[in-house]
């Protein structure tokens, strides 16, 4: 009885998915195609969605229903399980894509336009301050959501203004400066009435300043070099797997002294070049990647009496 029950809202759910986003709703989607690690069990649905109208009505939705869902910006900071995820995966496409320079040194970028995008946007305009992004893979907005960045900056010191949908679907704008970015985390001061994970953020203003092109475009092709040459971004992975502790070695390090540079469980391995780099040498599953990961929390801690925590954001069932 229950269990039909439940079934009928899904189906109602579907239908209203189906009616409002026709060819932009799949159900069923393999995660696996949407994912830098190329793994990843199906979701219920991938909506892509277009406009901040459609996610203004698909937020009330999800939430009067009862129904989980997940913001996937470029799925580079991503392992989803082998079982997917039970609920709405919400991607962004058409304007939720778009770049603009919205005055002499500020730039708007919707969160679902690339971050390498925003990069080479800013040099073209001759606006220095981005260029720590510069080889980051994904999204805007998941680049604010996780801060990310390098030894050289992270998004939270460029981020002057954030635009994120409420459950509700009502509009919230917050200045940078009210925000609490940490390392690789971003989260709201009380004040804000929901929490980052219950918000969609739809668009970040990034105040820059003047700079040459041609010293940022040399600058910037520096730095893919070097990124090139020390990280194996020629495999399927989710970047740098685990946080750097607060004190002492680098995650990569301590694993690498270690000795377990080059273990494999599965198709999942230790990248060789760089020991915080889980790669997926071919079929690797989510369960490969979490036992190997599990082994070298392990083997680190009885090493180095450290815990590693994970940077990659696990979802799914
Ligand atoms: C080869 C490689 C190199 C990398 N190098 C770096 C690096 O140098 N520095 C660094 O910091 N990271 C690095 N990463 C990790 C990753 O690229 C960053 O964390 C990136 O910012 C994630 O963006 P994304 O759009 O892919 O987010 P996703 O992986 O899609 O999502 C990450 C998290 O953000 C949430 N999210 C995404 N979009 C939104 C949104 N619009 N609103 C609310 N929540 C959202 C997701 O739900 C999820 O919780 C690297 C990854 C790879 C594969």
């Amino acid at each position: 009885m229950v269990f039909a029950w439940i079934m009928t809202i899904k189906t109602a759910l579907k239908n209203q998915l189906q009616q409002r986003f026709a060819h932009r709703v799949r159900f069923d989607e393999p995660m696996s195609g949407h994912t830098s690690f190329r793994v990843g069990g199906p979701s219920d649905a991938w909506v892509a969605v277009t406009d901040e109208s459609e996610l203004m009505s698909l937020m009330p939705l999800l939430r009067d229903n009862g129904v989980p869902f997940l913001v996937l910006g470029g799925g580079s900071n991503l392992l989803v399980k082998d079982g997917g995820f039970r609920g709405v995966v919400i991607s962004m496409a058409g304007r939720l894509t778009e770049i603009s320079q919205i005055g002499i040194e500020k730039i708007s970028a919707m969160a679902g336009a690339k971050l390498n995008s925003l990069c080479r946007y800013a040099i073209d305009k001759g606006l220095a301050g981005m260029n720590f992004a510069i080889g980051i893979p994904g999204t805007v907005g998941g680049g604010i959501r996780m801060n990310a960045g390098t030894a050289l900056g992270a998004m939270g010191s460029v981020l002057e203004i954030i635009r994120v949908i409420l459950p509700d679907g009502k509009n919230l704008q917050l200045k940078g400066s009210a925000l609490l970015f940490d390392y690789r985390r971003l989260s709201f001061p009380d004040a804000v009435p929901a929490s980052i994970n219950d918000c969609v953020i739809i668009e970040g203003q990034f105040s820059l300043f003047p700079g040459c092109r041609e010293s940022l475009t040399a600058e910037a092709d520096t730095l893919l070099k070097n990124r090139r040459a020390a990280q194996p971004t020629h495999l399927p992975s989710a970047g740098c797997f685990f946080k750097n502790p607060e004190n002492g070695e680098p995650a990569g390090k301590l694993i690498d002294l270690a000795g377990l540079k080059g273990l494999r469980v599965g198709d999942a391995e230790i990248s060789p070049m760089h020991g915080n780099y889980i790669v997926n040498r071919g079929i690797a599953s989510a369960a490969d990647i979490l036992s190997l990961m599990e082994i070298v929390r392990e083997t680190v801690f009885k090493k180095f009496n450290v815990i590693l925590e994970p940077e990659v954001q696990i979802v799914g069932i």
